[in-house]
């Protein structure tokens, strides 16, 4: 075996899985086609449960020393724009951040972490057999083979390993596109956010750094398009003239391009060895600025499982549950997206923008803007259950940075306490059973013994909790519960597997 995992792919989506795989003790490499990041920035924005997530890692930092945060985000580009402040996180905002820029802190962080990136390396095949998968690639070097125990395709929309092992890629193509320009408006004498919507067309104007503004235009007549046909600086100009009555003056085009509404899903994330991630498992238009935040929420919900298995202390449907869990929230996004090109592409009538108008008038009411702040942000997922586990209102729920008192009194956030990706188990009863355990004997398990240091009335009857590395709590257990150390006993069993300390 060359390595135990081989990630196809080094985008945002493998470099984070195979980080995460890294964390773990696992050895990784990725495999990446493409000499260098790629300068041009698709994704602009990071959302508030990728930036916990990221925080939970200790990156979050990093990534707003070069981006800038804002307090909302958009549906549709509606004119109310989503309220992310009402979200009860400290990460209640949008970080605008190009993607190249969150490529390069993302790989910094594998490579220090010891994942090996191998670029200019395309891969041709996959194969799985019993024992594990034979990956075959053209580098540099010419024809290679590598042998790994698992593979993650996180090789973007064009997957590779999706299309060699058989997974149909089911849904739509494109019947519409949309232009984009990263250039200069020379009649914007400040950083400006601009959003117009009109019989004539639709566009989307926001700031970059270097002085540059994204302009994204829905021109009636240019709809029709194909996506293969390159944008041309004339066009851009004249389709924003049209829309806005001046082409603020575009010049110095960094990036044009047209991309569509083409919306897809893999039917299976799984195929024994072999997994899918990030565009590689579903496409869409990329409406609301989220393809790249589910693609890292999804190497995080598959890097720990990866390394149980590897590990050998994997419940049997762990793997499985990867599959289980992200289908459903990727099908509600392909949803979300959809009705967005809806609003946004399919129709300039006077109709359209009543439609728009009263939509955007419904968001002005903190429940809508509410439901849809939590889609976008991502804090509305919320996992299975375990079905062993005691009723709790929190399983299966995201894990807020709640403020923690330790035994010795210093205070902690708790997402300090997932940096190196372990499970995390919280304890607040102060029981000498579980804090006197040899905890030592569970490596993938970081137990902390405190008590909550605000007021926090949904976690106050919690005796302990285990919490999973992707931030999720896979069981919390009432302090009225009878038997409680055989509760923690069995429910660390269930997910971690038995080590016999308690
Ligand atoms: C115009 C536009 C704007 C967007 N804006 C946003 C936004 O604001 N917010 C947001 O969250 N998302 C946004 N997205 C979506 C986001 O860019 C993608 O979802 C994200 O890049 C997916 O990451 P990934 O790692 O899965 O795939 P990719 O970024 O596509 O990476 C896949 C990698 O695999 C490599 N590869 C492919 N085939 C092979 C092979 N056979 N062998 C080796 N390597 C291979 C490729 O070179 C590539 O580097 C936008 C997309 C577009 C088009």
């Amino acid at each position: 075996m060359d390595f135990q995992v081989v990630v196809v792919g080094g985008g945002p989506v493998g470099v984070m899985v195979a980080s995460e795989l890294a964390l773990a003790g696992v050895k990784a490499c990725v495999l990446e086609k493409r000499k260098e990041i790629t300068p041009y920035s698709r994704a602009l924005t990071l959302h508030p449960r990728s930036l916990e997530l990221l925080d939970m890692r200790g990156l979050k930092e990093k990534l707003e020393n070069r981006g800038g945060p804002i307090p909302t985000g958009h549906f549709a580009s509606l004119d109310t724009r989503l309220d992310f402040s009402v979200l009860d996180s400290a990460s209640n905002y949008t970080l605008f951040i190009p993607q190249n820029e969150t490529e390069e802190v993302l790989e910094e962080w594998a490579k220090s972490l010891g994942v090996d990136i191998r670029r200019e390396v395309e891969v041709v095949s996959v194969r799985q057999h019993a024992e594990g998968v034979e990956v075959t690639g053209v580098g540099p070097e010419g024809e290679f083979t590598l042998q790994a125990a698992y593979v993650v395709g996180a090789d973007g929309a064009g997957s590779t390993v999706r299309k060699q092992t058989g997974i149909p890629f089911t849904g739509t193509g494109d019947t519409l596109t949309a232009m984009l320009g990263d250039v200069v408006l020379t009649e914007l004498e400040k950083p400006t956010v601009l959003s117009r919507y009109s019989e004539q067309g639709g566009t989307m104007i926001v700031p970059m750094n270097s002085g540059l503004h994204r302009v994204i235009v829905v021109d009636p007549e240019r709809t029709s398009v194909p996506k293969s046909e390159p944008v041309t600086l004339e066009e851009l100009g004249a389709s924003l003239k049209k829309i806005l009555g001046t082409d603020l003056g575009i010049s110095n085009p960094r990036w044009l391009s047209r991309f569509g509404n083409a919306t897809r899903q893999a039917e299976r994330y799984r195929e024994g060895r072999i997994f899918l991630a990030g565009d590689a498992a579903h496409i869409h238009l990329p409406a609301g600025g989220q393809g790249l935040n589910v693609g890292l929420q999804e190497a995080v919900n598959l890097g720990w499982k990866l390394a149980a298995a590897l590990k050998g202390w994997a419940p049997e449907w762990l793997l499985d549950s990867y599959h289980q869990e992200r289908m459903p929230v990727n099908t509600a996004l392909l949803r979300n997206t959809r009705a967005q090109a809806v609003l946004m592409a399919s129709d300039f009538s006077q109709s359209m923008g009543d439609l728009r108008s009263l939509l955007s008038e419904l968001l002005q009411i903190p429940e809508a803007n509410r439901l849809l702040a939590g889609q976008i942000s991502a804090f509305n997922i919320r996992y299975e259950s375990d079905p062993l586990a005691l009723a709790h209102p929190l399983n299966g729920s995201r894990l807020r940075d709640l403020k923690l008192r330790t035994e010795d009194g210093a205070l902690h956030q708790a997402y300090e306490f997932f940096h190196s990706g372990s499970f995390v188990l919280l304890h607040f009863a102060g029981d000498p059973t579980i804090q006197g355990a040899d905890w030592s004997r569970y490596p993938h398990i970081k137990p902390v013994f405190a008590s909550l240091a605000e007021d926090a009335a949904d976690w106050a009857d919690v005796h302990t909790a285990l919490v999973r590395p992707d931030g999720y709590v896979a069981w919390a257990l009432s302090r009225s519960e009878s038997e409680p150390v055989e509760s923690v006993r069995q429910g660390i069993a269930r997910w971690c597997g038995e080590a016999g300390i308690l």
